[in-house]
């Protein structure tokens, strides 16, 4: 039977719109719905306008730093209405590029929810119609802690909208947004409290720069709340309590859930197409992205795995190639850096030290400095770089920063690293200076050898 599409994606996120604009660009027929916001998440509720906001942020600090350097300037007050404005206009625009991108590539857009009827069959707003091959990219959402009161606090598609400036916030939660909106936060003067359950923050992350996070944390004036559970919140009229397990609480006009992200399958119509979720709830894949029928796949957030936009543009890339271009396009999923943009930032690729002891010896290089500006600005900031190299063949297994440019850095090295650049590289490439990137090419002297010994595990 003739299908009305060769392919039909679900979701017009980073990984739908990759995945239908290369399609189409290999001569497929392909139709593509989108239910709220094209760009998805990245670009409306994430990535972009959360930059935005870490760039806001940074400004006050900046304008402090200027004194050192002559600047005899008084720090600007904030206007937080005027930076939502210019965002909100920045993401339409962006926005709007997105869906312009599909129409170029001639997919056909409709501006509905699809949900199966059947294996082949989408029911899309009014319309009902066929494809031979269907893509699931709808993404996920933020998710509260399920306990009394939660419904009072706001979560990270709220904090974007803020009519007002929380003058005291308390987030809960240390994975990656909760410790980029600490910094935000933090940043444009609220009395911001972080309360989480692990010891440090950002649980997987190498020790070291847990450590280091923690300090700039508390050093941009974050309070840090470790092994804290929260009770519930009660609260009335612009004022929030979060109730702590053993009696604490903490007053703030929000409380932020930055308590992960559960894929968007609610709805879908799962069961009339026969696909199968995996225990969280994601939908379950093989590694061509196929679900149990092998016609209908699934992409980006909406499956298990790494859930950040260049993965889920990659993804969709790759898997458009695959079923309608010349093969997959041979992505590196093994080493995928990524960056936590925090002040200052993280970025990281590769093993952890603790991950690369525990497949056999490493080698750990590391340093600490104070950035040459901060000699003269006095602010109390540290980098921190550090290389974990494979013993003894001296293959080059982690490299993490945080630091000032970090992000900017470490993605030169992911090359390096994709390319499989040992520490003998490293050594004999010139650096640039005077940077910080340099230190990454000069890393002589060893620290610790690093093994997980029989005995401890
Ligand atoms: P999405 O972008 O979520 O797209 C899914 C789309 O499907 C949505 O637009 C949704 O409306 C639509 N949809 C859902 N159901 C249906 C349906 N039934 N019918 C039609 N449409 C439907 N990643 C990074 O790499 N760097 C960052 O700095 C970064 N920052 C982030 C900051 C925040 C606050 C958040 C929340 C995420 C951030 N991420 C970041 C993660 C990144 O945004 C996601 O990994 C990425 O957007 C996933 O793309 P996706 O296409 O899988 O899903
Ligand atoms: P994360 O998975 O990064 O962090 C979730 C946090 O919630 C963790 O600190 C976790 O604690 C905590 N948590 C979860 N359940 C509970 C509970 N029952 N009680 C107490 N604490 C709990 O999710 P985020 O929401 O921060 O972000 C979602 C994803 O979006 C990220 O994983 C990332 O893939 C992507 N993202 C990427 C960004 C980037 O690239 N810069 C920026 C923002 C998001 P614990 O660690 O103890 O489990």
């Amino acid at each position: 039977m003739a299908h009305d599409f060769d392919l039909f994606v679900i979701g017009g996120g980073s990984a739908g719109v990759r995945a239908a604009r290369i399609a189409a660009q290999h001569g497929a027929r392909v139709g593509i719905a989108e239910c709220r916001f094209w760009g998805g998440t990245c670009v409306n509720v994430g990535c972009v306008p959360k930059k935005l906001l870490v760039q806001a942020a940074e400004y006050g600090a900046l304008a402090e730093d200027a004194r050192g350097f002559g600047w005899n300037s008084v720090r600007p007050e904030h206007d937080w209405a005027a930076l939502i404005a210019a965002k909100d206009r920045e993401i339409a625009r962006l926005s709007r590029v997105y869906r312009d991108i599909l129409e170029d590539a001639g997919v056909a857009v409709f501006e509905a929810r699809a949900r199966f009827e059947s294996p082949h069959r989408l029911r899309v707003g009014e319309r009902s119609l066929t494809a031979e091959r269907i893509i699931i990219a709808t993404g996920g959402h933020p998710v509260r802690l399920e306990i009394p009161g939660a419904e009072l606090g706001i979560v990270s598609d709220d904090a974007f909208f803020l009519p007002a400036m929380p003058r005291r916030i308390a987030i809960v939660g240390s994975g990656y947004i909760a410790a980029e909106f600490a910094g935000i936060f933090a940043g444009l003067g609220a009395r911001t409290h972080l309360v989480y359950r692990q010891p440090l923050p950002l649980r997987g992350f190498d020790g070291d720069l847990r450590n280091a996070l923690a300090e700039a944390l508390a050093g941009q004036g974050v309070i840090l709340h470790p092994r804290t559970r929260p009770e519930r919140v009660t609260g009335d009229e612009g004022a929030r309590v979060l109730h702590l397990a053993g009696g604490g609480k903490l007053e703030a006009e929000a409380v932020f859930f930055a308590t992960g992200r559960v894929a968007n399958t609610a709805g879908l119509g799962l069961s009339e197409a026969g696909i199968v979720r995996t225990p969280t709830g994601a939908i379950a894949v093989d590694s061509m992205w196929r679900t149990v029928q092998p016609h209908i796949h699934a992409i980006g957030d909406v499956t298990e795995g790494k859930h950040l936009t260049p993965v889920a543009t990659a993804e969709g890339h790759a898997l458009a190639d695959a079923l309608f271009g010349p093969g997959p396009r041979p992505f590196n999923f093994s080493a995928v850096p990524t960056a936590v943009f925090t002040s200052p930032p993280i970025a990281t690729v590769g093993l952890t030290e603790e991950e690369a002891a525990r497949r056999g010896t490493a080698e750990i290089y590391l340093t600490r400095f104070t950035p040459m500006r901060h000699n003269l600005t006095g602010r109390r900031r540290q980098t921190l770089m550090k290389l974990v190299v494979e013993a003894p063949r001296g293959r080059v297994l982690g490299a993490h920063m945080l630091g000032e440019d970090a992000p900017e850095i470490v993605q030169g090295l992911a090359v390096a690293m994709t390319a499989g650049a040992s520490k003998a590289d490293f050594d004999r490439t010139i650096g640039i200076h005077p940077t910080a990137a340099e230190e990454f090419v000069t890393l002589r002297a060893l620290t610790r050898v690093a093994q997980v010994s029989r005995a401890a595990e």
